[in-house]
């Protein structure tokens, strides 16, 4: 198995930020998941997992843990009558493609998720209406004390949240489906797809959506547009001028870039509706924003 030093992160993400990670794997089985928390415990060494990086902003000075990424047998997918399973690593297009072809309905969702079975669970991922806790069955989750099954109740799933936490790597998990003829469910993700172009800014490099929505009549998106944010810029990233709840690496950005837009968002929304807004992005090192 191949172990690093200091991997740059940055190139794991899609907004292509971040520092690197003082330790990197890549192990490719279950067994090889569970020696590296074992031997990451015995160092005491904290350990975090990143599956595509799409909703991931890492810190500029880099992360002091050991980084898995899940390659080989743990981002495998087989499927069993009506039963999917997909290794925490394996992306959700390849799972969607999967179930497809074997004519199985119910992840259409997720076609523009662009992230792993493994950041899936982990922020309940979800999208027009259909989320993972919605065709979860169970999950096989590891700790340096070892692996066990995890039911969507027990994984604590809400709107983008679970009670996962680094050190608990999602090595598997299977996915309830329905039959369905996968012309229908090309039609769907065609449809999905136009919807989601025509919206959001497809085509640049961003997290996804930086908060998540608040209790308001309006989604975070309408309330940053409503600050006149649509297109603020902080050094190398801009808040994009599509949609204001995504941030762009419009020029070389930097995670510090990201984070003082993200900054400059909270500060307005609160002052202009009352609203502290929660990031959904997942931080990985130092990072905080500041109180408002
Ligand atoms: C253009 C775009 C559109 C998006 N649209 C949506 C959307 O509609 N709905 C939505 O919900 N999200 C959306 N996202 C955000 C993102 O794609 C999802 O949150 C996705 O589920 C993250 O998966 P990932 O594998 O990339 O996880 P990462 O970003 O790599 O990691 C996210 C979190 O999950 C943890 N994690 C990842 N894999 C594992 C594992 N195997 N075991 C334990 N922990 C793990 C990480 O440690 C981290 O805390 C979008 C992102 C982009 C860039």
């Amino acid at each position: 198995m191949n172990v690093e030093e200091r991997v740059e992160l940055a190139r794991y993400t899609t907004l292509g930020t971040g520092g690197p990670a003082s330790v990197f794997a890549r192990p490719r089985t279950i067994g090889e998941v569970e020696e590296l928390l074992r031997l990451a415990a015995e160092r005491g060494l904290d350990v975090a997992t990143v599956g595509l990086g799409s909703n991931l902003l890492v810190a500029d000075r880099g992360v002091d843990a050991l980084v898995l990424k899940l390659d080989g047998a743990v981002a495998a997918v087989t499927v069993d009558g009506e039963l999917l399973r997909a290794g925490g690593g394996a992306a959700n297009a390849v799972v969607l493609h999967r179930a497809r072809d074997a004519g199985l309905g119910g992840f259409e969702f997720a076609c523009a998720i662009p992230g792993t079975i493994g950041g899936g669970v982990w922020m309940n991922g979800g999208a027009y209406g259909g989320d993972f806790a919605g065709v979860l069955e169970r999950v096989l989750v590891a700790t340096a004390d070892g692996s066990g099954w995890l039911t969507p109740s027990e994984l604590g799933l809400s709107y983008r949240h679970s009670e996962l936490r680094h050190g608990q790597v999602v090595l598997r998990a299977e996915l309830r489906l329905r039959p369905r003829l996968p012309e229908e469910i090309k039609a769907e993700v065609r449809e999905l797809n136009r919807r989601r172009k025509e919206a959001q800014p497809t085509n640049r490099r961003t997290f996804g959506s930086v908060f998540k929505n608040p209790e308001h009549e309006l989604s975070a998106g309408r309330m940053l547009e409503a600050c006149g944010l649509k297109g603020y810029r902080s050094g190398g990233a801009q808040i994009s001028p599509k949609h204001a709840n995504f941030i762009e690496n419009a020029d070389a950005a930097t995670t510090a870039d990201a984070l003082a837009l993200m900054a400059e968002a909270r500060r307005r929304a609160n002052e202009q509706f009352g609203v502290s807004l929660q990031h959904e992005v997942e931080f990985l090192g130092t990072l905080e924003l500041p109180e408002l």
